[in-house]
Formats: C-alpha cells, structure tokens, sequence
C-alpha cells in the first residue's frame, strides 16, 4: 500500500477532495492511504505559531524549520516504510511531469510539505529528497500540488484505475515505461449536436463503423504523446 502524508497549516482543504471518486475508492480497496497532518500541531508556543519575518528584511513572512523538522521526524518515526521519499513543494523545484509521477510511484510512502506565506525557510530543503514545482507560476500554497501529486502518482498504482486502462493510455513511450501517455480525441453520443440552427458537429464516422483495426488507426493518426 502506497501512503501519502501531507502536512499543511490548512488540513481541511483536503477534506471533500480525498471523499470523492476513483481516489476515495483507492483508500476503500486500501491501495493508497492518505494522512493529513496539521503543521500547528508540531509547534511548541502557545499561539502554535509556524511563522515569522524574513532575515534581511522584506515583506511577508517565512515558514519556520523547526515544526516541519519535527513534524517530518514524527512521521517517519511512526510509519514502517521501505521507500520514503519527503517532498517539498516550491515553484523553484524540479518539475513536475509524469515520468516523476511514475518514479514516485515505486515508493510506498510519500511524505509531503505544503508551503505557505512569502516561502519557506530555505533550510527545509535539507530535510527534503526533492523539490518540486508543479509549473511555472505562483500559487498560495502547496495543497493544490500536493493533491495534483497524489493524483497522478495513485492512478499508476495498480487496481486504482482499470488495468486496460493504464495499459493503452500509460504504455511503454519509446520502450520505457512511463515516461509518457497517450491522449487521442474522444467522442460519445450524440453522434451529430447541433449547437445552434444549421449548424451540426458530427462524430467522425470512423469510431462508429465498428472496425477495429480502422478506429485503431484513425486514433494513432490523431494521438498525441505526451512524453517527458
Ligand atoms: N517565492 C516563494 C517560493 O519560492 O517558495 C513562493 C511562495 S508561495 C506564495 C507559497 C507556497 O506555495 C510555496 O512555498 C510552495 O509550497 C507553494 N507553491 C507555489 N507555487 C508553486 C508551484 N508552482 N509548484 C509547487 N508549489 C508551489
């Protein structure tokens, strides 16, 4: 079973997302396992406070290593795990693609840091395995990312999605696995819509004359490989 820690000062965020679809199913089957730790339950001020000013000067304000060291520490000193990679979440880390996502999936755990306010305190790198960005822009925290993460990663894990699945989307891209999948265009009924009067977007006929090899054909003349 592959388990996913997320640690956050926003443990909610996670609370409809992980209770939904084929992910809420992945931790029913017990495939996956997702734990949500709340940072400010690591802290030892009263206030559980896991901020303060930036070093130098400047405005907002910078998460502190301490919570996220002994927040990782505790973790890992509860969980029997084999591979565990610790994962931080930054616009200047590695990017994200789905040959990581494959990589990540040979773990049994990950352990993720959602960042907050201006940053982090530089140091947490130190504790981290990888860095990772999920794309060039800025967003306000690392939950999107960590969700983004746990999603690709558990749809690799077997029985979380159908098999047939996963083998004709995520085959062997240039004779590696996973280092791409495949994306063709879909269609489904209505075979013609007409969004407004004379006006009609037709299925191409292909798909539904019933001849596999010639849909099989028609779909690798339009697929996109999408490889990293
Ligand atoms: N300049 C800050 C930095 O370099 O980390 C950006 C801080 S951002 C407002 C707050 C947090 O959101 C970051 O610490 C990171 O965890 C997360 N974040 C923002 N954009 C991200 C991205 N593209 N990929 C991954 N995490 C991101």
């Amino acid at each position: 079973m592959m388990r996913f820690d997320i640690i956050t000062i926003f443990p909610e965020i996670f609370d409809s997302y992980f209770k939904e679809s084929l992910i809420f199913r992945a931790q029913k089957k017990k495939l996956i396992q997702i734990k949500v730790h709340n940072l400010r339950d690591y802290t030892n001020n009263r206030h559980q406070v896991v901020d303060d000013r930036p070093f130098g000067g400047g405005f907002g304000m910078v998460m502190k290593i301490e919570p996220i060291f002994k927040a990782v520490k505790s973790i890992k000193s509860r969980v029997k795990s084999q591979e565990s990679r610790v994962i931080l979440f930054t616009p200047r880390g590695r990017k994200f693609n789905q040959k990581t996502a494959y990589q990540l999936s040979k773990n049994d755990q990950l352990i993720l840091i959602c960042g907050r306010y201006e940053g982090i305190d530089e140091r947490v790198a130190k504790i981290a395995d990888m860095e990772v960005s999920i794309g060039d822009y800025d967003l306000m925290g690392g939950e999107l990312p960590a969700m983004i993460v746990i999603e690709t990663v558990s749809r690799l894990i077997p029985g979380v999605i159908k098999s047939q699945l996963l083998k004709e989307r995520i085959p062997s891209v240039r004779g590696r696995a996973g280092r791409g999948f495949i994306e063709y265009p879909q269609y489904t009924r209505p075979e013609v819509f007409s969004p407004k009067k004379g006006v009609s977007w037709k299925a191409p006929k292909i798909l539904l004359s019933g001849d596999h090899k010639k849909i099989q054909e028609w779909r690798k003349k339009h697929q996109k490989i999408i490889s990293s």
